[in-house]
């Protein structure tokens, strides 16, 4: 039944043909070999122009929200019912590859040009979030974040490391920073339900022998900014016992942190170290670190919390220097939607696709989505190279596309049918 509803793609090239070429012109506007395109750059920003040009090829209405993410709309018969929204976000880490994120912008697009002449009830809107890495500012879904009002106070004047401020970045962008407003603007548009579709990033699916996954929850994040403050002395000159190293201090916390990890089955990253001043011959006065913490539940990660800021302390009580503990962002984890994941299933055993659940250990926009009550669900395309991501290398293939493709463009159909959805009517009063 589904699959005979399917048409054929608009032009004549195949449709894994024409994502596959499309996500090889976003990879070549970073830095080939790598894909590079650091939230709020120039690299992002030619991303969002190219492909809001393709969305206008596909005959979409192009909006661009206050902070910059995308919106490419496909019209329904009623614009008073809440729309379908489909997406993820354009942005990479350093040296990324090419479909972390990319693939579910392109992919949702590529069902939009799929669904052809089919009319739908509700509008299904094409979504690029901007800055979902959070590489350059150390804040993660800043663009979902903003729309769902989810800032921090303050969080527009934090700085990458050149000193230049989010707010900074936005208005070389052409934004107004000053205007965002702090409670967001999802209330005015509020989507019916969203689905992100997106590289798995791990071995599961190709370890079960599946093309796609549906995820159920997505843990929760910490970042937190460490700093230990000691006191810069002459290597030569000052005996063991008198220094406050606070480099010391740091491996001590460093070592911790991994312990707790490693005994408590959770994950906690310290991926990098800034050290001052940095000179062989001088005992380090200062270092920073930032720690990664994930947990499924909010219990989990109030308990990392509280850890991190005993062993900081701990680690600057034993060498007899200071530490300062600062959270830069919280995200809890979330539970995707039972209902909209099972249309993806139940579409995807239609077509022949067994689609495994399985639990994402990075965050998403998806999660962003959830937590402000948009009903979320998130297909997930098998990684291959044993789930290596945020990386150039990172790989999937033609059939695990063609198959995620194909289950989303019939789910969004479905989603977008105004029988959806009757008894969450909240958003379409709004
Ligand atoms: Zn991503």
């Amino acid at each position: 039944m589904a699959l005979s509803s399917s048409p054929p793609a608009r032009s004549s090239i195949g449709p894994t043909t024409r994502v596959l070429e499309r996500l090889e012109a976003l990879f070549s506007l970073g830095h080939p070999p790598h894909a590079h395109r650091l939230g709020l750059s120039e690299e992002e920003e030619r991303a969002h122009h190219l492909v809001a040009s393709w969305m206008r090829d596909a005959g979409l209405e192009v909006e661009v929200d206050p902070i910059g993410n995308l919106f490419g709309r496909r019209p329904g018969t009623r614009s008073d019912l809440a729309e379908v929204w489909v997406g993820s976000h354009l942005d990479t880490v350093p040296a990324g590859g090419r479909f972390d994120g990319a693939l579910g912008v392109i992919a949702g697009l590529e069902a939009v040009l799929r669904l052809d002449h089919r009319t739908t009830d509700r509008a299904i809107t094409v979504v690029a979030f901007r800055d979902e890495e959070g590489v350059r500012f150390g804040r993660s879904c800043l663009g979902s974040r903003a729309l769902c009002g989810q800032l921090e106070p303050g969080e527009l004047e934090s700085a990458d490391g050149n000193g230049v401020t989010v707010a900074a970045a936005l208005d070389r962008q052409g934004r107004r920073p000053d205007e965002i407003p702090a409670s967001g603007w999802l209330a005015r548009n509020q989507p019916c339900c969203f689905v992100e579709l997106h590289i798995e990033q791990g071995p599961v699916l190709a370890g079960r022998g599946a093309t796609v996954g549906v995820v159920e929850s997505i843990v929760g994040l910490l970042e937190h900014r460490v700093s230990f403050t000691g006191r810069s002395t002459h290597a030569g000159t000052t005996p063991m016992a008198d220094r406050a190293d606070a480099l010391v201090a740091a491996a001590a916390f460093i070592a911790r942190i991994d312990a707790k990890a490693r005994a408590g089955g959770t994950v906690m990253t310290v991926g990098d170290l800034q050290v001052e001043p940095g000179v062989p011959n001088v005992v380090a006065g200062r270092a920073q670190l930032p720690v990664d913490s994930r947990g499924t539940d909010a219990k989990t990660l109030s308990e990392l919390e509280s850890f991190i800021e005993t062993a900081a302390s701990d680690s600057a009580g034993e060498r007899g220097v200071r530490a300062s503990v600062t959270r830069s962002l919280r995200v809890e984890p979330v539970v995707l939607d039972a209902g909209v994941n099972d249309t993806l299933v139940a579409v995807g055993a239609e077509h022949g696709d067994d689609v495994q659940s399985l639990s994402s250990g990075a965050g998403h926009d998806a999660g962003v989505l959830a937590s402000a009550g948009v009903p979320t669900g998130m297909l997930f395309v098998r990684s291959l190279a044993g789930g290596l991501s945020h990386h150039p290398d990172e790989e999937t293939d033609d059939e695990a596309i063609g198959d995620s493709i194909t289950v989303l463009t019939t789910a969004l159909e479905r989603l977008a049918h105004d029988g959806r959805r009757t008894a969450n009517a909240g958003p379409d009063q709004r």
